[in-house]
């Protein structure tokens, strides 16, 4: 774990430099300086050395504490030797008749520091300067493209005329956009808040499911108080620099404070954001980059004009601190768009393509409760892809239809083979859920029923399509849906007597009903208004934990268990007494494989002769 963190930290480049330069270093001590200085010194007995002195070949001594130096001529070539000291009264005496210069230093030979000194000091010296220079030279790069429009520096400069975006390109969202409002108007007239004394808010944060804007907000926010606007991502920060994100965090608030009044936005938060208790991974990178950013953000002075928009879609994960007042004090919600929303934004992307007249808006978003922004704009794209593949030159009803159903079901599956006797079950099945929400008062009408298998899995499905939006459920509602759901299975029964596997997920979403009724909403007679579960996300779907003893948890499966088979026997009821509409209607679909919900509906009310 440490090993990679460190080995992360020295750039690539440096690792090869320095294992270059050691090699050099190595080669030049062990092959070079021999070569330079090839005098080897030769080790000698005493005797040798007497001998040598007396038979005159000896030119110079030097005397050290330890030992003798002496050169040694031996046929013109210059020899070096050496030998122990012997304690010796007369060899100065000798040394002086034969005429031998001698002393107690060597000049031509460095002694040992020095020698290391020349052999190691100098090339680390020269190599470590040289190492520096590249590594200044690295890091101006990095850090000059810091925050340059080109490069991977710390945050993108948004350049707003390459693809500036208002407000206007922000559908629905109303009291997102007012809250930003605020932000924008002192960004351009900040003297109208210092004179009554008011601080702008540091931080936003942008709060909502994936898809629902956030990202295009602040972009939005960007274009419209035009100026400066740093955008960075979470993620790219612990990926990007590696042992340096606490440092490039006080680089990207310096080059702000810099280029004051600006925005900073940094994308998906929670990324260095987390919550920094948990035991389970700690991870010292992302600790200091929040660290510093929770400093940064307490350093600069509110009213100097930088501004930070954050965004995420787990806010129940972001650390507290983040969140007290002088941080991200302004939580700004960005929630999935009711149908006045949906349609808002079905409307600005249609715009950006060729669309029949009177294409039914109103009924697209009736048919997309619970799509996200992001999915309404792809429903749109797909539209336009299924008008070029039909050879039609614009968009029509019946393209942003199919579209719908195309994302929500998959797209059709032309060749997926059923036999007669399946064919027959399936749109029993479906019929089944049909007749059930027909019969219900207060329950959406049926849009469309389809035999038609689709990529995603599903053999067929009945589509429900609310008049106005609903955003309160009541008890009723929920009972309502659950027989809807068991009125597929309750069908296969009454009519073949079987159980198959296509009702599947009608039980997973009844059971998730249901036992949503029992633990959140306090629709139980047992439990009443007692919460059995916490936590979750409310946006990405994930449940929370039952708050609950085992014991409870178990009364609370049986709970669950009650209310779907009450609702199932329900179903099942209605479909007995509807019998013989129900074979009318079966025929109808299996010959047809579509029917609309008014075929549907004429056929039942259709007084049977
Ligand atoms: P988020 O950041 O919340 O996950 P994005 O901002 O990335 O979502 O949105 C993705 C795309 O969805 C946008 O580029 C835009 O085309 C579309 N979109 C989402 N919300 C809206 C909206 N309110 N109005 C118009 N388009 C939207
Ligand atoms: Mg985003
Ligand atoms: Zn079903």
């Amino acid at each position: 774990m440490k090993d990679t963190k460190n080995r992360n930290r020295i750039p690539r480049t440096l690792l090869y430099y320095y294992s270059i330069a050691v090699l050099a270093i190595i080669i030049f001590n062990w092959l070079l300086m021999p070569m330079f200085m090839s005098r080897e010194t030769k080790t000698t007995t005493y005797s040798d050395f007497l001998s040598a002195v007396e038979s005159g070949n000896v030119q110079q001594v030097y005397f050290t504490d330890t030992e003798i130096n002496y050169t040694l001529e031996k046929k013109g070539e210059i020899q070096y030797c050496k030998t122990g000291i012997v304690e010796n009264p007369q060899l100065p005496q000798l040394l002086k008749e034969k005429g031998v210069s001698y002393g107690a230093e060597i000049p031509e030979k460095p002694n040992l520091l020095m020698s290391i000194f020349l052999n190691y000091g100098i090339p680390i010296l020269i190599f470590s300067l040289i190492g520096r220079q590249i590594r200044k030279n690295m890091s101006t790069r990095m850090g000059a493209a810091g925050l340059n429009i080109h490069g991977q520096g710390v945050a993108k400069v948004y350049t707003p005329d390459k693809e500036k975006k208002t407000f206007e390109d922000v559908a629905g969202q109303e009291e997102a956009k007012e809250s930003l409002q605020e932000i924008i108007d002192y960004l351009n007239k900040p003297e109208k808040y210092k004179e009554i004394g008011a601080e702008c808010p540091k931080g936003v944060l942008l709060v909502g499911p994936p898809g629902t804007g956030k990202t295009l907000m602040a972009k939005a926010v960007a274009g419209e108080a035009d100026v400066p606007f740093f955008s960075i991502s979470g993620s790219e920060f612990v990926e990007m620099f590696v042992g340096r994100g606490a440092a490039k965090v006080r680089e990207l608030f310096e080059q702000a404070n810099k280029q004051a009044p600006c925005i900073v936005f940094i994308d998906e938060i929670d990324t260095i954001g987390k919550k920094r208790d948990s035991q389970f991974s700690t991870n010292d990178e992302r600790e200091q980059t929040l660290n510093q950013l929770l400093t940064e953000m307490d350093g600069f002075e509110g009213n100097k004009g930088v501004i930070i928009l954050a965004a995420t879609n787990r806010p129940e994960v972001l650390d507290p601190a983040l969140l007290r007042p002088g941080r991200f004090d302004r939580q700004v919600r960005v929630e999935l768009p009711d149908l006045i929303g949906r349609e808002a934004i079905l409307n600005v992307h249609l715009k950006k393509v060729r669309v029949e007249k009177n294409v039914d808006v109103n009924l697209i978003a009736r048919m997309t409760a619970g799509a996200s922004g992001a999915q309404l704009a792809n429903i749109v794209n797909e539209a336009a892809l299924r008008a070029v593949r039909m050879g039609s030159n614009q968009v029509s009803t019946s393209d942003l239809m199919e579209s719908v159903e195309v994302i929500i079901a998959g797209a059709e599956r032309k060749n997926a083979i059923l036999s007669e006797e399946e064919k027959r079950i399936v749109a029993y099945h479906e019929i089944g859920h049909a007749l059930v929400a027909a019969k219900q008062t207060g329950s959406a009408p049926v849009q469309k029923i389809t035999i038609v298998p689709r990529t995603s899995g599903a053999l067929g499905y009945t589509m429900q399509v609310e008049e106005e939006e609903k955003t309160l459920i009541s008890k009723e509602d929920a009972y309502q849906k659950l027989e809807v759901l068991c009125g597929g299975r309750a069908a296969e029964e009454v009519v073949f007597n079987i159980a198959t596997t296509g009702a599947s997920n009608d039980i997973e979403r009844a059971t998730d009903i249901a036992r949503n009724m029992v633990t959140r909403y306090g629709m139980s007679e047992t439990f009443g208004m007692m919460a059995l579960q916490t936590g979750g996300n409310n946006y990405l779907g994930n449940q929370g934990q039952m708050t609950c003893s085992s014991e409870t948890a178990r009364l609370v499966d049986e709970e669950v268990r009650d209310i779907i088979a009450e609702a199932y026997k329900n179903a099942k009821e209605v479909l007995e007494e509807n019998r013989e509409k129900m074979d009318e209607i079966a025929d109808y679909l299996i010959d047809r494989e579509t029917i609309t919900g008014k075929e549907f509906m004429d056929i039942l009310e259709k007084k049977s002769a």
